[in-house]
């Protein structure tokens, strides 16, 4: 365990690493990165490395563009690849202003500050994220949309082809610190799920980040193409980014209570209530993408309407079987291709405002929500998540309190990033319209 920079200085010697990645990521939860020799470890430790600012997306305008990237010691991992020219090791930084302050847009500043407050009301959030992913095959070193194999859910070699790949993005996984829980074919041709064990929030955004791109890598280094793109197959299951929610007050999990009707806590239910309450807006940051709003709709276990029950998958949030230390809330809307320190941010501050409110959720459904009529959805009072991502986006400049959640300057580019996608978007001519409208107007 690495706690401080002597650790740091030891590792790098025991391990003989010549190069540090130092890593951070853009509003969009890209990650950015910048080499260092292993010569400049001291300076990277005690000033920080400076960068502009104004190219990153979403973060500075080009007056005000030198920023500084501070190691967060704690994320030093050794790299299992790229070793022929040096052993590389990565940190994870948080982005600084000149004058030393934090940056207020920085993705992990905003995640951290409101951990702070659940920390302030006595609490500490669990989050375990569960990552869908599909393999795809490639051709002429160009990526396609043809599975990997032809595998279902639960399925295994021969039909599954990827056995391999995914036990070797376990064991680099493993080698990163995670503690892997789980790995299977997912329901879709070509389409897989890795979970990991849960953790606080940060350090679960991390692993986010990290589990993509050595997702990612390990794919490559086999000649094939992963993607957490939410819905790359029309007409087949999306890839949904599951969040795993509970909150623990002096170490005992505040979510359970043996008394209460379905053994959850009435602080699970005012959080359920919370994040009920703002998803429309939430939908912008957890799904930021106009593929996103692809996955979103009945028939593929993703979420639709606006409800809350125990095991059922076509509802946003289940709570899932067990109880005790594992009782959890799952939210079923996000996708992995958002930022995972934004949304965990905004899920988080929502069910925190819900527990300040002592608000109760609407009641809980236990039927499948997608046989109701138009009718009877308006009756029991069930709303839909948004359609589209201008819709979202339409609910987060609205959402005054996640815009003071997630700072005015997070705010303001999700939404100039979101409309400008959906115009980019609005303006194509699909091949589905040309099929549609061609031959019969
Ligand atoms: P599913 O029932 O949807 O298949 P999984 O069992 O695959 O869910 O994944 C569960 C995820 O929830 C894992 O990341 C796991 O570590 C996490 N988890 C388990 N207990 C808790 C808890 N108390 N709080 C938050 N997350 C939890
Ligand atoms: N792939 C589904 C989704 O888009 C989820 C399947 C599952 O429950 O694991 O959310
Ligand atoms: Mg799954
Ligand atoms: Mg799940």
């Amino acid at each position: 365990k690495i706690n401080n920079k002597e650790d740091v200085i030891k590792a790098i010697e025991t391990h003989n690493v010549k190069f540090i990645r130092l890593q951070f990521t853009d509003i969009q939860g890209t990650v950015k990165d910048v080499e260092i020799p292993v010569t400049q470890i001291e300076k990277a430790l005690t000033a920080g490395i400076s960068f502009d600012g104004s190219s990153i997306e979403g973060m500075v305008r080009i007056q005000e563009s030198d920023m500084v990237l501070r190691p967060d010691i704690r994320t030093f991992a050794i790299l299992p690849w790229g070793r022929n020219k040096g052993v590389v090791a990565r940190m994870i930084c948080d982005v600084h202003l000149p004058d030393g302050r934090p940056f207020e847009a920085d993705p992990r500043y905003v995640l951290r500050k409101v951990m702070k407050e659940a920390e302030e009301m006595g609490f500490q959030l669990n989050v375990g994220p569960e990552l869908e992913f599909f393999l795809f095959a490639k051709e002429n070193g160009k990526a396609t949309t043809i599975p990997n194999d032809y595998g279902r859910y639960f399925e295994f070699a021969p039909t599954d082809l990827a056995e391999d790949i995914r036990r070797e993005i376990v064991l680099t996984l493993t080698d990163l610190d995670f503690d892997i829980e789980a790995s299977h074919h997912e329901c879709a041709f070509g389409q897989h799920e890795i979970d990991f064990k849960y953790g606080d929030a940060l350090t679960t955004a991390d692993n986010v980040v990290t589990f993509k791109y050595v997702t990612r890598t390990i794919a490559k280094i086999h000649g094939i193409h992963a993607t957490f793109m939410p819905k790359p197959i029309f007409n087949d299951s999306g890839s949904g980014m599951h969040v795993n929610l509970s909150l623990s007050k002096d170490g005992k999990n505040a979510f359970y209570d043996p008394d209460k009707d379905m053994q959850i806590s009435d602080i699970a239910r005012y959080f359920i209530a919370g994040v009920m309450e703002h998803i429309k807006a939430i939908c912008c940051i957890a799904n930021p993408l106009v593929n996103s709003y692809k996955r979103i709709v009945p028939g593929y276990e993703a979420p639709v309407y606006i409800t809350w029950s125990g095991a059922n998958r076509s509802s946003l949030i289940r709570i899932p079987t067990p109880r005790g230390n594992s009782t959890r809330t799952e939210l079923r809307s996000p996708d992995p291709s958002c930022n995972p320190y934004l949304t965990f941010a905004s899920i988080l501050a929502a069910g925190l405002e819900g527990i300040r409110q002592q608000k109760m959720p609407a009641k809980s459904v236990d039927y499948n929500i997608f046989e109701l009529t138009k009718e009877e959805l308006k009756e029991r009072g069930i709303e839909t998540l948004p359609g589209t991502l201008n819709e979202s986006a339409d609910h987060l400049e609205k959402d005054t309190f996640l815009r003071e959640k997630l700072g005015a300057h997070v705010h303001d580019n999700i939404l100039r990033l979101a409309r400008a996608e959906w115009d980019a978007y609005r303006v194509q001519v699909h091949d589905w319209e040309i099929e549609r409208y061609l031959n019969t107007v």
